[in-house]
């Protein structure tokens, strides 16, 4: 099989994957982007995005990473969709990228493969996913119009999914398993704001339900009251697992968590190895901070490769 030669190979078409490959591509790098799906990653799928600077309407994610494709490709880095990184190879003087297409090396990686959402393991979770059970509200949301839905989680994903589910259905109840959210105020105030029902110090022990999902068991964590609810969608938005598997089988450092480890320049512990975005350890997941941490890993990468004469390894 050929070998193309790039001199940076990103992982992940997110908001961290497009920033960088913008930034690689601009500086004069032969940057390529591998997407195991299409462009967008998880900020795809979130409904409407209000906190990134400069749109004070929002704007849905959908159109933020559109317009940050767009841009990524006109600065003149490739992007490759439904390509899987199936393996790295950090052992050689070049770093090699497999996927389920192709091996390709390069003097730099930055690894931006994001996360997927994290599974409540309960009864019937796995066996009416896609039947009532969903993780995507934007995706699968308009097929609950005038149901009767719960959403599980106390974050800002769960309580962005709430607010848009209020717009489309005919109820919606969203289950915490503490006494206060830990999302931010400006959201918390909109989901006051819409007619959602917050079930405090509840937990979800099992999804019931044939050949489509009919209804919850809700258990009350401080008095272990356990109730029966009808409902006809469940949403399950209770945080995310972060994509490193193969990272860490390259020898990439990652917490107890599975988060690639970064210093203050995104280097990871392997030469010529960078991560930036929601599969790493920053402990502020937003599109702005993934943003961020990408400017620093595509620089970094530059610096890396090129060698030009300011550049303090
Ligand atoms: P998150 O902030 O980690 O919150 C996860 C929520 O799920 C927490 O409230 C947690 O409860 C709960 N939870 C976790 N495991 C659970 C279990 N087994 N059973 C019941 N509840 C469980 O995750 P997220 O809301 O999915 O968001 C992921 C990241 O994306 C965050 O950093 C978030 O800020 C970011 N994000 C931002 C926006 C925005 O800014 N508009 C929108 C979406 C996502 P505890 O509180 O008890 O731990």
């Amino acid at each position: 099989m050929r070998m193309e030669s790039w001199d940076l190979i990103i992982i992940g078409a997110g908001p961290a994957g497009l920033t960088a490959g913008i930034y690689g591509a601009r500086s004069g790098l032969k940057t390529l982007v591998l997407e195991e799906k299409t462009p967008g990653g998880a900020a795809a799928e979130t409904p409407l995005v209000e906190n990134y600077p400069g749109f004070s309407g929002g704007i849905s994610g959908r159109d933020l990473v559109d317009k940050m494709t767009e841009h990524c490709r006109k600065a003149g880095a490739e992007i490759r969709q439904l390509e899987r990184f199936i393996e790295l190879n950090v052992k050689d003087e070049r770093r090699i990228v497999k996927t389920d297409r192709a091996t390709y090396s390069a003097s730099a990686v930055i690894i931006a493969s994001g996360c997927h959402y994290r599974e409540l393991g309960v009864p019937g979770e796995k066996e009416l996913r896609g039947r009532g059970v969903s993780y995507c509200t934007l995706c699968d949301g308009p097929f609950f119009k005038g149901k009767k839905v719960i959403v599980i989680g106390g974050g800002n994903a769960a309580i962005v999914s709430a607010i848009h589910l209020a717009n489309l259905t005919s109820d919606v109840k969203l289950a915490h398993r503490r006494s206060q959210l830990r999302a931010e105020e400006a959201l918390v105030k909109d989901l006051h704001a819409q007619k959602v029902n917050v079930l405090w110090n509840t937990e979800l022990k099992e999804i019931r339900g044939d050949v489509k999902v009919k209804g919850v068991v809700l258990v009350n964590s401080k008095t272990g009251e356990t109730r029966e609810m009808d409902v006809d969608g469940v949403f399950v938005q209770v945080g995310e697992v972060p994509n490193s598997q193969i990272a860490k089988e390259a020898g990439v450092e990652v917490d107890k968590d599975g988060y690639i480890i970064v210093d203050s320049r995104q280097r990871t512990n392997l030469s010529g190895v960078y991560a930036a975005g929601d599969v790493t350890t920053s402990p502020v997941k937003q599109m702005g901070t993934a943003v961020g941490q990408a400017i620093i890993a595509a620089t970094e990468a530059f610096g890396y490769t090129k060698q030009p004469y300011y550049y303090k390894a």
